[in-house]
């Protein structure tokens, strides 16, 4: 173990002085792979934006009455988010549903699929950023809007009733306990008649 590690700490050295012997071509996609490494998380952040705002641009283009970004207003945003909705893959359930408040149903309900809060939440923060990189104003920032602000938080709220799922602290880092499956409903559940 110890020389593994040794072996691998002196890579590097080793490397350099063969350098001679290898292609140029080889030394730089050496360079290129461990500096990459160290920062794939912020590229896959920077492409996810850019298709987010693609996508909306995409939106505005296609929007009846026509509409430009600098005539977009926190309402457009919250109209964009609701034709997100469409494309949800989040079960939703509504108050009258058995399984409101369950997180995880056992059976199939006719509930609709939204978008999730969290997928909404990280998406209007990457849009918040690009607008402000193509030139947009930080005052005039539409994704910035006190409404979606406050249509996020509803979201959360809702969501988070109908999915019985807490958003406040975990980011599903660790799966929740185990939960008793048949445990006896309360016995003055029956004191109803
Ligand atoms: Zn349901």
């Amino acid at each position: 173990m110890d020389s593994f590690a040794e072996v691998e700490s002196s890579k590097h050295l080793a490397n350099t002085n063969y350098s001679s012997h290898l292609t140029n071509s080889n030394n730089s996609s050496n360079i290129t792979s461990s500096s990459s490494s160290s920062s794939s998380t912020s590229s896959r952040y920077e492409n996810q934006k850019r298709r987010d705002w693609n996508t909306f641009g995409q939106y505005l283009k296609n929007h009846r009455p026509p509409l430009s970004l600098s005539r977009c207003s926190g309402a457009h945003v919250l109209e964009f988010l609701r034709y997100l909705d469409q494309f949800g893959k989040t079960k939703i359930h509504t108050p009258i549903c058995p399984f409101y408040g369950h997180p995880n149903p056992p059976a199939p309900c006719p509930c609709p699929l939204r978008q999730a809060w969290g997928s909404l939440d990280a998406l209007i923060g990457r849009l918040r950023a690009a607008y402000e990189e193509n030139g947009g104003k930080p005052e005039t920032n539409p994704f910035g809007a006190r409404a979606v602000r406050l249509y996020l938080r509803e979201v959360r709220d809702l969501q988070s009733k109908a999915r019985g799922v807490s958003y406040e602290k975990k980011k599903r880092k660790r799966p929740p306990p185990p939960q008793q499956l048949s445990a006896p409903p309360p016995p003055s559940s029956g004191d109803q008649a």
